[in-house]
């Protein structure tokens, strides 16, 4: 037998993937380059550190046995990676903001963003209501809801509106004049006039001007406006001729009118004389559509599982989501590593504490579920319409829809295609059962609590 190491190699990662799944295989073990043989010890190249550690936590037992029977004596492994990732990972956190794509850096003279569009904006129940609001003024600006005044937490796409509002009336009348400011900025500006002694007339009369002679004033976080006496007077009277001319008004803020006790209830009442709508954290259903366009936008591949571990553990903020997809396709691209379930964990654990996490998967609930009942993990998705597999699968789908908190057609989807009525039907079913039958509802917390014992600590 030829003994060089690469023969060697060769004979044993038959003997690899014998033992493992294609997909396991090609991830894993395809990219491992053997190195030298030197005193029992067998050095492998790993592409990185992380590798090394999967590697080394679940197959080195495996590898080494198989080594050690190809050469007959006792063998061990020596991982070596070629990168090295916590480096990595540090420079993927250390790298400047990219400079804007060039359409954002030639914010005009109106400070509208031109990335903020209605188009990119996705929709649901949380936001719908004031989507449609903004589209409305949009299209007929000044006409219906003035002021438009739109309120919501941190992250959840107020600014994103505020911008499609702007870029929707600049496309359908170029000459139409817009002006995006926060109120820090229109404050600022206010305070920069003032700072030098008395400004001149002219000087008032210009700053006056910018504000009055506009078709649209968009501003953002009212809420800083507050305790910022001066200011809020000139906002007072530029609000007020804006109004009386029929121009367009938008204003957000992180809490609704009555809420912003600072600002001069004068100005408040006029906040209420249009339209408030609020903006909800977003359901999980559409924190998974975010993420998929936000992917598809990247022009990145995401792995299913990996979008359900995200939608499912970061709730509350859509900048979160953004931020944590910035992340993990930066660092795909820069380790050329897939993107797996096991990476992203690591790769989040900042943002996404164990302790917290909700790991759980359609295929861990179905699993769980299957072998309690003792029957195959595929009659999840079968046809077959036995009782002792139609029941199962019943609970499978509720404990999907509750604990993921997935659509009906979402969880039809991973139960062969199955109806959002089956679902729906299902899902009443069981939670009818639960309620009337205190043996059966200690058996599902039972079954949930081997869901959540089977998630996979990070
Ligand atoms: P806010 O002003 O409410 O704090 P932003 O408008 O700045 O939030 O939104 C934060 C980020 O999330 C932005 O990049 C925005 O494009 C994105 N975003 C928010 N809501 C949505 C949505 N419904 N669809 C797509 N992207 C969204
Ligand atoms: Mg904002």
């Amino acid at each position: 037998m030829d003994n060089s190491i690469e023969n060697i190699w060769k004979s044993a990662v038959d003997k690899i993937r014998e033992g493992v799944n294609p997909e396991t295989f090609d991830l894993w073990f395809a990219p491992l380059e053997p190195l030298s043989l030197e005193n029992a010890v067998f050095s492998i190249s790993v592409p990185n550190t992380y590798f090394a550690e999967w590697i080394k936590t679940r197959q080195k037992e495996n590898i080494e046995k198989i080594l050690s029977d190809i050469l007959q004596e006792t063998i061990s492994i020596d991982l070596k990676p070629r990168r090295d990732i916590a480096a990595t990972i540090e420079s993927i956190e250390s790298v400047p903001i990219p400079p804007l794509p060039l359409a954002a850096q030639g914010r005009q003279k109106d400070q509208i963003n031109p990335k903020y569009l209605f188009d990119s904006f996705v929709e649901g129940p949380s936001n719908r209501f004031a989507k449609a609001s903004c589209e409305a003024v949009a299209k007929n600006p000044g006409k219906q809801f003035n002021p438009l005044f739109i309120y919501g937490g941190v992250g959840l796409g107020k600014t994103h509106l505020l911008h499609a509002i702007g870029n929707y009336i600049k496309s359908a009348d170029p000459a139409a004049k817009i002006l995006y400011a926060t109120a820090e900025s229109f404050f600022s500006e206010f305070i920069t006039l003032f700072r030098s002694g008395r400004p001149s007339e002219k000087e008032i009369d210009s700053f006056k001007n910018k504000y009055r002679s506009l078709d649209c004033l968009l501003i953002d976080d009212i809420q800083f406006l507050a305790e910022k006496g001066g200011s809020q007077e000139e906002f007072y009277y530029v609000f007020n001729s804006l109004y009386d001319s029929k121009k367009q008004i938008v204003i957000t803020s992180d809490r609704p009118p009555k809420d912003l006790v600072e600002i001069e209830d004068r100005l408040i009442s006029r906040f209420a004389w249009g339209n408030s709508v609020d903006i909800a954290p977003p359901d999980f259903e559409t924190r998974m559509a975010i993420l998929r366009q936000k992917a598809s936008d990247e022009k990145i591949y995401i792995p299913d599982d990996v979008i359900t571990y995200i939608a499912a553990n970061i709730k509350s903020n859509i900048r979160e989501l953004e931020g944590s997809l910035l992340k993990i396709s930066a660092f795909s691209l820069l380790t050329e590593t897939p993107l797996t379930l096991d990476s992203v964990k690591i790769l989040l654990k900042d943002i996404i504490r164990p302790l917290e996490s909700v790991n759980i998967t359609v295929e861990m609930i179905q699993k769980a579920v299957a072998a309690e009942f003792n029957i195959e993990l595929r009659d999840m998705r079968s046809k077959k319409r036995t009782d002792a597999v139609a029941f199962p699968r019943q609970i499978a789908m509720y404990l999907s829809r509750s604990l993921l908190e997935m659509s009906t057609i979402a969880v039809g989807d991973f139960f062969g295609g199955r109806d959002h009525s089956t679902v729906m039907h299902a899902c009443n079913k069981i939670k009818e059962k639960i309620a009337s039958d205190p043996y059966f509802n200690a058996k599902i917390n039972e079954i949930i609590k081997k869901i959540k014992l089977a998630e996979a600590p990070v």
